[in-house]
């Protein structure tokens, strides 16, 4: 059996862009098929291998060695799922073993050892707290969203937009009970297990034994164990983070995307890749809708939606509590005013003193640390900007200049204010520890904790803290990004956003829709319960759109306004984006090296890939002590996109002749 079968092509768990072809051992009893994985000889070592085609042609010149032994009996890879990872490897410029690892539990990636035991113990246990057997109630809109929603027989993907508290998650349910009934399965995407536990525990109390939770939190074999259980058949519906999108659930009738705009969607470490994009095309190849979910959907959903592209429907009445008051406070005039310190108003601490005395909670909101320091003007709250990228210049220190890290265009930092005339230019930027001292001695009895990257920095840390907070234990809560996901703590009152330049001024195009998201999310904390919220946000600039749009809830009106600033800069979704990162000890030969791209992309792509940004210096310049440059390119559409990436695929097979460095990001979210 399988004697006609000779040559293979198989991708190896490496950072390689290619696949090797092996030949085949004469007698096998099993026949070889795409998504098995074999034991193949690579250099002196043995190796894990997966085969991706079979019967192909061998390359001539090369000596080709033959396959040690098949691991499985049949493919443990989905032929729908290999499509998706050979799509993936193509577009995002990801080496394709690395691709192809994320289908595959951790355990399946490494040389068997011994069999695996299949047995199914109950790992989702930590979740358990949350199982109780759940009615789910829908009011008309939800029915009527759902059913347009389950009555989709073809891909089509759905925006649901819908507010803070208006009930997605019931319309989520719905649409997978509906999926199921019809014998499918479902994979609900979360951007965050640990600060998401409400969806997956009420997703879990309703269907119980048929979900899996899967994501990078489970040890090793209990990942594995999922995985089985998700490809026996007995788990039908998966609800995970990023890689649960390469689950191997057959006959897939479904996927939810919940907080589709969130960031944590994007792996920003080889191979990159948006989970978003991803499903929405493992929805295209197995022709089934696919629903994302938002608070404040991303501008590019909202443009496929205005293409019409993608159904839309609205959840607008919040029925879990009221909105919030919000109040901008206005720091170029608060700041003289007060003694305490730069970045706490009297408004602000006033209201936390009230708040506390009512016995309720609060949350502060600071921007990620690591990068939150920027140059501004106190007294009219300028900042320079590049005026050809219209995004804000990074000061660095050793070239003491200001730059912009798209084109590299710079200049000296300044000593008076180009538009007020001031001399009051400083660095401003506070992180969480600075508040929290300054907190705990403006309230020495009250129990402040700190939730940020350092601080929280494993799940269960986050789950501890989240705890602490729910039973109030907590009075006050300070954190970053982190405190702005859907935590229900309904004794929050009070959520003050410290410095809301800090998101504005980030170096980034899409620096104006993230403080619009953010500044919107986090005051979805306040008043959640029955008593009403209130939100502060402190800005130098308070009549900046993000702000004054957050603040209103005038998602509309911004994304209007966005959008057309995007057209006119050129930026997605009016264009695509691939960032090109070289890295290496010496910024000369860096700097070298990411000339010579540029020439030769030059060369082989001709003039269709669109704009060349740069060569530009990184906003961090150096990590790990590699010196870091980028060449931003911007593509007018997906076909230039392709071309690029099929040049640098090329050129990355031939990294040796650069001597440094290269990664690609293809739809980048951070360029710093
Ligand atoms: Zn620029
Ligand atoms: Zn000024």
């Amino acid at each position: 059996m399988g004697v006609s079968v000779r040559f293979i092509d198989v991708a190896l768990n490496r950072p390689i862009f290619s696949t090797f072809t092996y030949s085949l051992p004469e007698e096998l009893d099993i026949t070889p098929l795409p998504g098995m994985r074999v034991v193949v000889p690579f250099g002196k070592r043995k190796e894990i291998g997966y085969i991706l085609d079979v019967n192909v042609t061998p390359p001539s010149g090369v000596e080709i060695k033959e396959v040690i032994s098949l691991i499985d009996e049949r493919p443990i890879i989905p032929q729908d799922v290999l499509k998706l990872i050979r799509w993936l490897a193509e577009y995002y410029v990801a080496p394709i073993g690395e691709v192809v690892s994320l289908a595959v539990p951790p355990l399946l990636r490494e040389l068997p050892r011994q069999s695996l035991k299949r047995d199914f113990p109950h790992v989702s246990e930590r979740l358990s707290q949350f199982l109780r057997s759940e009615k789910v109630e829908l009011n008309e809109k939800q029915k009527r969203i759902a059913r347009e929603i389950t009555s989709l027989t073809t891909h089509k993907v759905s925006l649901i937009f819908g507010v803070t508290g208006s009930g997605k998650t019931e319309v989520y349910i719905k649409i997978i009970e509906e999926v199921l009934d019809k014998g499918k399965g479902a994979i609900l995407l979360i951007p965050e297990i640990s600060l998401a536990p409400q969806l997956a525990g009420r997703v879990m109390g309703y269907f119980g034994s048929v979900v899996s939770v899967y994501h990078s939190g489970l040890s090793s074999r209990e990942r594995y164990l999922e995985w089985e259980k998700i490809r026996g058949g007995s788990s039908r519906i998966v609800v995970g983070t990023r890689s649960a999108i390469f689950s191997p659930i057959a006959e897939l009738g479904v996927i939810i995307v919940d907080e589709e705009h969130d960031y944590a969607y994007k792996q920003e470490d080889s191979p990159r890749y948006n989970a978003r994009d991803v499903a929405i095309m493992r929805g295209k190849i197995e022709n089934i809708p696919v629903v994302l979910g938002s608070a404040t959907p991303s501008l590019e959903s909202f443009t496929n939606v205005k293409k019409g592209k993608y159904l839309y429907f609205e959840l607008k009445e919040r029925h879990l509590g009221k909105a919030p008051v919000v109040e901008i406070v206005d720091m170029r005039k608060e700041v003289r005013s007060t003694l305490l310190n730069p970045y706490l108003s009297v408004t602000l601490i006033s209201a936390i003193a009230k708040t506390l005395e009512e016995g309720k909670q609060v949350i502060l909101f600071l921007n990620r640390k690591g990068f939150a320091k920027f140059t501004i003007c106190r007294s009219c709250g300028y900042i320079s900007k590049c005026p050809n990228c219209s995004i804000s210049l990074t000061y660095h220190k050793v070239t003491a200049r200001l730059s912009c890290h798209y084109c590299g265009y710079h200049i000296p930092p300044l000593s008076t204010c180009p538009s007020c005339g001031g001399v009051d230019i400083d660095e401003v930027g506070a992180g969480t520890q600075m508040i929290e001292d300054v907190l705990a001695s403006e309230f020495p009895s009250s129990r402040i904790v700190r939730f940020d990257r350092d601080f929280a920095r494993t799940d269960k840390k986050k789950s501890e803290i989240l705890g602490q907070m729910k039973s109030g234990e907590i009075d006050i809560l300070i954190g970053t990004q982190m405190v702005t996901k859907g935590h229900d703590f309904p004794n929050v009152t009070l959520v003050g956003i410290i410095l809301a330049d800090q998101l504005i001024h980030f170096p980034d195009f899409r620096a104006t829709e993230r403080t619009f998201q953010l500044i919107t999310q986090v005051s979805g904390r306040a008043g959640r319960g029955f008593h009403p919220g209130r939100v502060i946000i402190q800005t130098y600039s308070p009549s900046h759109i993000s702000i004054v749009s957050a603040a209103t809830g005038d998602i509309d009106g911004f994304v209007g306004k966005e959008l057309e600033a995007r057209r006119e800069l050129n930026y997605p979704p009016y264009s695509r984006l691939v960032n090109i990162r070289v890295s290496g000890n010496v910024e000369e030969r860096v700097v070298k090296a990411a000339h010579k791209i540029v020439s030769r992309m030059k060369d082989v792509c001709k003039t269709g890939f669109g704009e060349i940004l740069g060569p530009a210096p990184a906003p961090i310049r150096m990590i790990r002590g590699k010196i870091r440059w980028q060449i931003l390119v911007k593509c007018q559409s997906v076909s230039q996109l392709n071309k690029v990436a099929c040049f640098l695929r090329e050129e990355l097979k031939e990294r040796s002749r650069y001597g440094v460095e290269i990664s690609v990001d293809v739809d980048p979210i951070s360029t710093i």
